[in-house]
């Protein structure tokens, strides 16, 4: 298909306002696509050339754009950058620029997909000497051989602001409606997501006709989407949902999604980006480990040797970086508490009962001095999960997993196979994890730092939307202030996100990207936010206040609308 085709089709995509259309042009478009097509074009939706575990970045620097587009249309770099000031998007600049070129293009051609997908795989991995001027000429290339219309979609790929509001979600809806005109599909699709991670890949199986659920199993150093936990807020009802099952510490570090094959190892965190590189210690030891192929799961925690307690969490933090490995894991050694395998030499075993899994676990862990099991007890009521709770708490951990005995391991969903229960900050505080849909500039003291505050959303899993939940005012010190403005401005958006339901305004509407931690006193219903709404009466917060960024997590695992209502319901049995 035509490069010029596909603009046609993002355009009707920006500028319709309903999600259910989105999906419906997006169907219509993968039914126009080859298979392979359908592939690339899926990871450039999302900003990507690849699944995050590739590490292949899209994008280059502004003005490594400014550059191009002046070598394609014969317009000064300097009159860009100022015409760019003027117009403040890159999409409308590059139109605009196509359309106003000062020199006629040499030998122009049609483009097709491939030769878009192509280029910015090329412009994106290009490195070393001389990398920055094949960047600029690739990227001329293309501009050289685009339509104005062409050119608006290109730019924005190439500096990694298309911001479609076009997620996972919405391009698996989309796949199962280009063939079927309803959403029959979509679980299927999402289960081979839920194991491979790779959309693209997904997507193209799919419109080959592929029988999905035989083309994609378990393969060792290709990451599973983590399953998730939901929430309960005592150990009564836990026990009631669960009746006898596993209770285990809850560690407060990193979760590592753990691949060994043969001496390969891949450590994947919770957002499946790779970071083996930062742990050679734990590399060493899990290289060692008795199987030839392993796939395991757990949290990493550093430990205080000399006090033998665990470091907090953001004592851990320090250990996800790239410079000063050595002194850091001397500083901070990591011990890897695992709680789940799904995988052993041939055998999958995902679809396999809890108690088996841990039966294998047990089998060959605790192994050399910093790979160890998750502790865990089996509970016969509600007196035993409290009373490991309790236990957790005196060591200085979050809470406790409660875990289905007979649950299979359940890739990429939420559900109550596991089942947090987490100490509370004091008398009715509680946090959440929401996205940053917008911000606030700030006024007063805070005007000279541009920020004043978040909107931040939950989301509902079912109608797959992000819902507002609080306006965050308070929390920050003032280099998060200047940092998140930084972070925020980067992603702005003129409109809200189509994945967005709100009534309130933001001064500034970004990318839903980032997640953060919020406290907050109490849930209490509100016509100002739209989590949970049913008849205009929607769920907000009570004085919020922002905790931390957390960049481990990503936008589709953040709390969601059934939590907050199971936290309003909880809350109101304890009034
Ligand atoms: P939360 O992030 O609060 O939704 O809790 C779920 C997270 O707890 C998982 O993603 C893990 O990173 C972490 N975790 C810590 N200990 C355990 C455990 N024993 N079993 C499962 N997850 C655990």
């Amino acid at each position: 298909m035509l490069f010029r085709d596909v603009s046609e089709f993002l355009k009707e995509i920006e500028e319709t306002t309903s999600r259910l259309d989105m999906t419906a042009k997006l169907a219509e478009l993968y039914n126009k696509l080859s298979p392979t097509e359908a592939k690339e074009l899926s990871y450039l939706l999302l900003g990507k050339l690849a699944p995050d575990y590739y590490g292949v970045e899209l994008g280059i620097g502004m003005k490594l754009l400014f550059e191009a587009l002046s070598m394609a249309t014969g317009w000064e770099v300097e009159d860009v950058e100022k015409l760019y000031e003027k117009m403040g998007e890159v999409g409308e600049l590059s139109q605009y620029l196509i359309t106003k070129k000062k020199q006629s293009s040499l030998a122009s051609r049609d483009l097709a997909v491939k030769d878009v997908y192509d280029a910015l795989f090329k412009i994106s991995s290009t490195s070393g000497q001389g990398s920055v001027m094949t960047k600029i000429k690739y990227a001329a290339e293309l501009f050289n051989n685009s339509s104005p219309l062409e050119a608006r979609y290109i730019a924005r790929m190439l500096v990694n602001k298309l911001r479609a509001g076009i997620g996972e979600p919405t391009i698996m809806d989309a796949l199962s409606w280009s063939k079927t005109g309803t959403k029959e599909d979509r679980e299927l699709i999402e289960r081979a997501y839920n194991i491979s991670s790779d959309i693209g890949e997904v997507a193209k199986a799919f419109l080959e006709g592929k029988d999905l659920s035989k083309e994609f199993t378990i393969e060792v150093l290709r990451p599973i989407r983590p399953a998730l936990a939901e929430r309960l807020n005592s150990a009564e009802a836990i026990f009631a949902k669960l009746g006898k099952c596993a209770v285990e510490y809850k560690y407060d570090g990193f979760r590592m999604q753990v691949h060994k094959k043969g001496d390969l190892v891949s450590i994947f965190s919770r957002r499946l980006e790779r970071m083996e590189g930062m742990f050679p210690d734990l590399v060493d030891s899990i290289k060692e480990m008795p199987y030839k192929d392993i796939v395991l799961e757990g949290e990493a925690l550093a430990v205080n040797k000399k006090e033998g307690t665990f470091f907090s969490f953001q004592e851990t933090m320090h250990r996800r970086r790239k410079y000063g490995i050595d002194e850091a894991s001397e500083k901070w050694p990591l011990h890897l508490y695992a709680f789940d395998v799904m995988y052993v030499d041939g055998d999958a075993l995902i679809d396999r009962p809890f108690k088996e899994r841990r039966k294998v676990l047990e089998s060959f862990l605790p192994f050399s001095n910093n790979i160890k099991l998750s502790h865990m007890e089996i509970a016969h009521n509600a007196s035993d999960i409290k009373r490991v709770f309790d236990d957790a708490l005196s060591k200085k951990l979050e809470g406790i997993m409660a875990k289905n005995l007979e649950a299979p391991y359940k890739a990429g969903k939420r559900g109550f196979s596991w089942i947090k229960l987490k100490k509370s900050y004091g008398k009715s505080v509680d946090t959440i994890d929401g996205v940053v849909v917008g911000y606030y500039r700030g006024s007063g003291a805070r005007a000279k730092f541009g920020f004043g505050g978040l909107l931040v959303a939950v989301y509902d899993s079912e109608r797959d939307e992000f819902q507002t939940i609080a306006k965050v005012g308070s929390g920050f010190t003032e280099e998060e202030m200047v940092r998140l403005r930084d972070m925020l401005s980067e992603i702005a958006i003129k409109k809200p996100d189509k994945r967005l339901n709100t009534v309130v305004e933001a001064d500034v509407w970004v990318e839903p990207r980032y997640v953060v931690e919020v406290m907050f006193d109490e849930i209490t219903k509100s016509k100002q936010h739209t989590a949970g709404n049913i008849d205009g009466q929607g769920y907000a917060l009570r004085f919020p206040r922002f905790l931390k960024l957390r960049d481990d997590r990503d936008i589709y695992s953040i709390t969601t609308v059934n939590e907050v209502l199971e936290m309003f319901a909880a809350q109101s049995s304890k009034k």
